[in-house]
């Protein structure tokens, strides 16, 4: 039966709109409906309201019923920032961080992003695919219903383009929608070293072309950063991909002061993400300029960095978004439980301002508000059932996922 309905949900937090939500008011603001009903056909959300008044225009024997009595029901997650798509672990890496080794002692060891570029080199397209569903797999436990995957791992065209590859197939073959991004400018290649700008002009004027014309992605992203790529840089890749027609993000400000936020905002970029050291004037104008504060706390985490001041953004007017980062470095983590965990606890945000984050805020950082990201009549059906009465349960179970039920277009796509 394609026809679900959701009825006795102790909350049913809609999050409800259609875009992002700037600020603390529309950020706290989670649209609860006590004793809620949700009912849903062909992959859409038909019916919202209390259960009274949504039995009151439906008949249900045309549904399949599912009792959420004592439950709480949310839109499902969406991981806006993710490197989802790689070859190759880095188990040994990360160990030799816990034992102390300096960023430079594991790059002479062979550490770093350039370890990725080796293993995504040597895998096949075959088995990108296999492991991207494996991981996409357990994402979807964790409730996500959709997720950004960017490229970065190849740098050169044919591992790139084989990655934005490997995108679109799990996109095709697997539950949870999958963003397209390109990052080819995730790294200066060695044979570039010092020649950041030239590098940069060969990806627009041997790789983006491709990308481009035949849709691969839908945004284009670089890692503007000290000695990786400059502002200038930054900012000349993303105006020739927005030309081309791919939307903008940037991965800024993470570990020195650049100036990321401010070409974020100069630019119209949807999102800038990581932020650590963004500036106040750069938040500002963010706010003002309506692009979305991607924060990553998970990857501070990691690193022992000290947080992106996401309180500071949601009070200066920013639309936040929290993800994951999940990635083969610093972060190997698809752990919605632990981004909540991190977000109330130690960025200052609010439950209801983390979960605004990780839903209508994540699907606006990935240009999807308007189609999920909330319970609204006329949405994808992205629906989680969670096996406590409330959302507030969400950062209590500390770093221990709640979610029992996953649908997905519709369909359930998880059961605990
Ligand atoms: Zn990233």
């Amino acid at each position: 039966m394609n026809k679900i309905l959701i009825v006795n949900a102790n909350e049913l937090v809609t999050c409800s709109g259609h875009e992002a939500k700037f600020g603390p008011e529309a950020m706290n603001d989670l649209g609860v409906i006590s004793n809620g009903a949700i009912a849903m056909e062909d992959g859409i959300i038909t019916h919202v309201g209390t259960t009274e008044e949504v039995l009151s225009q439906i008949n249900q024997d045309d549904y399949a019923v599912i009792d959420a009595t004592e439950k709480a029901v949310l839109p499902g997650f969406v991981d806006s920032h993710t490197h989802f798509i790689f070859g190759g672990y880095r188990a040994d890496e990360y160990d030799w961080r816990l034992r102390g080794l300096s960023y430079v002692e594991i790059m002479n060891r062979g550490g770093g992003i350039i370890n990725s570029v080796k293993g995504t080199d040597e895998a096949s397209l075959d088995e990108l695919v296999e492991l991207g569903l494996k991981r996409l797999d357990s994402m979807l436990s964790f409730g996500v219903t959709t997720v950004e995957g960017k490229s970065g791992y190849g740098l050169y065209k044919e591992t790139e383009l084989k990655q934005l590859e490997a995108l679109k197939q799990c996109d095709d073959s697997h539950p949870i929608d999958v963003v397209k991004t390109f990052l080819g400018a995730h790294s200066v290649p060695k044979e570039y070293k010092g020649r950041g700008h030239e590098f940069i002009d060969y990806l627009i004027d041997e790789v983006l072309p491709i990308v481009a014309e035949n849709n691969l992605a839908e945004y284009c992203d670089i890692f503007c950063e000290d000695k990786v790529f400059s502002v200038e840089e930054s900012r000349k890749l993303l105006l020739t991909a927005q030309k081309m027609g791919l939307k903008s993000k940037i991965h800024a400000d993470e570990i020195v002061q650049l100036g990321g936020a401010e070409l974020a905002a100069e630019i119209k970029a949807t999102s800038a993400d990581h932020l650590l050291q963004a500036s106040d004037e750069g938040i500002k104008a963010m706010a003002e300029a309506g692009v979305i504060a991607t924060c990553l706390p998970c990857t501070a985490f990691s690193l022992k960095e000290h947080y992106a001041r996401a309180r500071f953004m949601v009070d200066s007017g920013c639309a936040v978004a929290v993800a994951t980062d999940f990635n083969p470095g610093s972060c190997h983590t698809e752990s919605i439980p632990l981004a909540i965990a991190l977000s109330t606890l130690y960025m200052g945000l609010t439950t209801e301002e983390t979960i605004s984050a990780l839903t209508i805020n994540g699907a606006a950082a990935v240009g999807r508000a308007d189609t999920v990201g909330s319970l609204d009549v006329g949405k994808k059906a992205d629906i989680v059932i969670h096996e406590f009465p409330s959302y507030k349960f969400l950062p209590y179970h500390i770093g221990v996922s709640t979610v029992e039920v996953v649908i997905k277009n519709g369909e359930v796509a998880f059961v605990k």
